[in-house]
């Protein structure tokens, strides 16, 4: 049995769902399935795996538990384990990049990709005696298409006399889609409701609301209404925690800083008293110290800098495209001239940041005793909606604002988007301040604008492509995908796409003449090729690039495997950011800066040959990794060439894991993983821009020489929407490419330009 310590005890007790352990623990030995809605903070995701290793779970198989996000797999496998005063050995985690799992795991945490892709292998995952999808109510594509898959698995399991017992758990009572859904499960699982205490919250709206962006797109006036607001609460007020929701990581700390010029900090308070500077010093020196990442002459890595090195939207592992925040397109909102007179030196105030990609330490801060005197307010992201539960909030501040990835139906481009939340969402949100005591929340729109707010958000696989997706359930051969037992199914021409895309790469065929009716039915078949692709946790575009490698050019291997990984991984050279109030000095070293990695980016793609130039960004990408490989990927290498150091790490994982699975596959490629690659010569380039062209079919652009353009009436007409190369695209100087295949478009932040990105150059 545990020996949990006295302190976590009592912390267990006060946790709702500790009363309803012998209710739950019922309800799931007598069920092959139960679904568990609580209040985010009611306890699910710490206790119920606890539950069920003290009933015996645990003894014959795992308890396994999936989790949307990476941090979260990793951050409650740790909670978990102190809780229970075992071992990271007996309680661990699996997500893509990383793992801590052994032979004695008994609870494991995983994101909800790697159960997916556990299932290729084993489709009745005879490890486990249990699985939890946690954050079901978060409809990920792939918790979506794990419920559909376990609805079959759970009776197959039963069957054979080994059960498998099925635990949905969500933070909303909107489960229906689950429930009521009888392709799905035939008898309605039962719902088990954890009761919560809420305390009344009165929600203020604004007269009006804010308008949407300034001239320049780089300003953002709901985030100057919230800093207003925050403001008046913190003087006028009594005492209690403030919440704010902000859409991204940059908008986070944009917002910290804010605050932190304006009331005192503990750092700030800590410095006066020990060096007795005064504290408008202390701002100016500030200032510099927030970007170190672009201090070239003296670069110290310190704990903080990990910040800016992550991106705030939750990955999607494996199965489907990686997602990954438009950084370039979110950075700026720096006008802090006004707050110097705004400035109060007699109201301390802890200004804490709260993002999903926030190293877990600096999360944890959230959680730590507010020193007296001090009001606490945390700047997070959705992440605070319903993953995570911050004690002793009293108001919120909520923009109601959101960023999303929007896909546009026929191109399938997407673009991040900065858009109103849904009506369940902003109640979510103002749920938060009544947790401890009664609490207020302020939202910074209109109750007008609020009517107009969509009821729920869609499911992601209902708004997604599903090219991915489908690849993957044909070979698990699951070929009628449009029979699936989805919760909510995706469109009829998200499939078509997906179905056209595959055909295109040559992952499905038409099925052959001397078919059944029934196997005819079917539709198409995975191709050997297909099944090939589908055997890379990548996209299945950039699973073709290796697959074509593999058949045709195998030299080439330790080649397309990097760019695989650099595309996959996304956003290795970062730019430079140009702080508008910055001093002069500092943009003297942002020029700085900006020079060298234009300097280097060249040097990344060029020396060695001509043709290299010609693969474009890939080259850089793997110019890049190269060097930063000799050079020992340093945290100062990676922070003078503007890499992203975490990118560096996960780009030599996942060209570590897709050299393994190729040695798997076709032992005689016999590849060896060497991370310092020699760069390839003219014709190995020419034959790369083959691979990359190959993958991306439908992704081909010819530029319109200026002579070409029609007269100007024509033009508007022939030329609706000209996408341009991006400005950070190593081929966006001449001699620019006529022909180019690009990965990825994406929209300025105002919608006026549409870019393309990642271009290599095609004859
Ligand atoms: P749910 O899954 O229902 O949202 P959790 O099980 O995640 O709830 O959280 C239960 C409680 O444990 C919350 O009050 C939360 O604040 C606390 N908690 C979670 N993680 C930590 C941590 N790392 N340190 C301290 N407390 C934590
Ligand atoms: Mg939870």
């Amino acid at each position: 049995s545990l020996d949990r310590t006295a302190a976590i005890q009592e912390a267990r007790l006060a946790l709702p769902i500790l009363a309803e352990e012998q209710v739950i623990m019922e309800a799931i030995n007598e069920n092959q399935v139960v679904v568990i809605c609580g209040e985010t903070g009611s306890g699910k995701t710490t206790q119920v795996p606890q539950f069920l290793y003290e009933a015996g779970y645990a003894r014959h198989g795992m308890v396994g538990v999936t989790e949307p996000r990476r941090v979260a797999a990793v951050n409650m496998s740790k909670r978990v384990a102190v809780e229970m005063n075992l071992p990271t050995s007996k309680v661990s985690y699996q997500i893509r990049y990383d793992n801590n799992v052994t032979e004695d795991t008994c609870i494991k945490f995983m994101t909800d990709g790697v159960l997916a892709r556990e299932m290729k292998a084993d489709f009745l995952l005879t490890k486990y005696s249990v699985l939890i999808l946690d954050e079901a109510h978060e409809r990920t594509a792939n918790t979506d298409l794990l419920i559909g898959l376990l609805s079959r698995v759970v009776p197959m399991r039963n069957k054979r006399g080994k059960p498998l017992k099925l635990i949905i758990m969500s933070a909303t009572l909107r489960v229906e889609d689950f429930t009521k859904n009888e392709r799905l499960f035939k008898t309605p699982p039962p719902v088990l409701k954890i009761e919560t205490r809420q305390f009344p919250v009165t929600v203020h709206f604004s007269k009006r609301t804010p308008q949407e962006d300034t001239e320049d797109g780089t300003r953002f006036a709901y985030l100057d209404e919230a800093y207003k607001k925050i403001c008046k609460i913190h003087r006028t007020l009594p005492a209690g925690g403030i919440l704010v929701f902000v859409t991204g990581k940059q908008e986070v700390h944009a917002l910290k800083r804010k605050l932190s010029n304006t009331f005192p900090t503990e750092m700030q308070l800590n410095r006066q008293l020990n060096n007795n500077e005064q504290i408008s010093v202390i701002l100016t020196v500030k200032d510099e110290e927030k970007l170190p990442s672009i201090n070239l002459d003296k670069y110290k890595p310190t704990p903080d800098e990990d910040e800016d090195e992550d991106f705030d939207v939750k990955p999607t592992e494996d199965l489907l495209l990686s997602e990954d925040e438009d950084q370039s397109d979110s950075e700026l909102w720096m006008d802090d001239s006004a707050y110097s007179s705004d400035a109060d030196h007699t109201l301390p105030m802890r200004v804490l940041p709260l993002y999903a990609m926030l190293p877990a330490h600096k999360q944890k801060l959230v959680f730590e005793p507010v020193p007296t005197g001090f009001r606490q307010c945390v700047i997070a992201t959705n992440v605070a909606e319903t993953s995570l539960t911050i004690p002793g909030v009293k108001y919120v501040v909520d923009t109601g604002k959101v960023k999303r990835r929007v896909y546009d139906k026929t191109t399938g481009v997407s673009t991040f988007r900065i858009g109103w939340v849904s009506k369940a969402s902003a109640n979510q949100r103002a749920g938060r301040a009544g947790r401890t005591e009664a609490g207020h929340t302020y939202r910074l729109f209109s109750s007008a604008v609020f009517q107009d707010f969509e009821d729920f958000d869609l499911p992601e696989i209902s708004s997604k492509p599903v090219a991915g997706l489908v690849l993957q359930m044909k070979s698990m051969n699951i070929d009628r995908v449009v029979n699936f037992p989805f919760p909510t199914p995706p469109s009829h021409k998200a499939l078509e796409g997906a179905e056209e895309l595959l055909t295109s790469l040559g992952a499905i065929e038409k099925p052959p003449r001397n078919l059944t009716v029934a196997e005819l039915k079917k539709g198409k078949f995975l191709s050997e090729l297909g099944r090939l692709i589908a055997s890379f946790p990548v996209h299945p575009r950039y699973g073709k690039m290796i697959a074509v490698a593999i058949n045709n050019e195998r030299k080439l291997l330790e080649y397309v495997i990097t760019i695989v990984a650099a595309l996959t991984v996304k956003r290795l050279v970062l730019p430079v950011y140009f702080y508008k109030e910055a001093t002069e000095r500092l943009k003297e070293k942002q020029r700085h800066l900006a020079a060298r990695l234009q300097h280097m980016k060249v040097l990344w793609c060029t020396g060695g040959g001509p043709q290299r130039r010609l693969l474009g960004d890939p080259m850089v990408y793997m110019g890049a990794i190269g060097a930063a490989e000799f050079a020992g990927a340093t945290p100062s290498y990676c922070a003078n060439n503007c890499l992203r150091p975490k990118a560096i790490i996960e780009v030599r994982k996942l060209r570590s894991q897709l050299t393994n699975l190729v040695n798997k596959i076709q032992p005689e490629c016999e590849l060896e993983l060497n991370p310092k690659m020699n760069p390839p010569n003219d014709t190995q380039v020419k034959h790369l821009r083959q691979i990359i062209l190959s993958a991306m079919p439908d992704r081909v652009a010819r530029r319109i020489p200026t002579d070409e353009l029609p007269k100007e009436e024509a033009k508007n007409a022939l030329l609706e929407n000209p996408i341009f190369i991006h400005p950070e695209s190593i081929l966006s100087r001449d001699p620019l490419p006529f022909f180019l295949v690009f990965q990825e478009v994406m929209e300025t932040r105002e919608g006026k330009k549409t870019y393309m990105r990642d271009i290599t150059e095609i004859e």
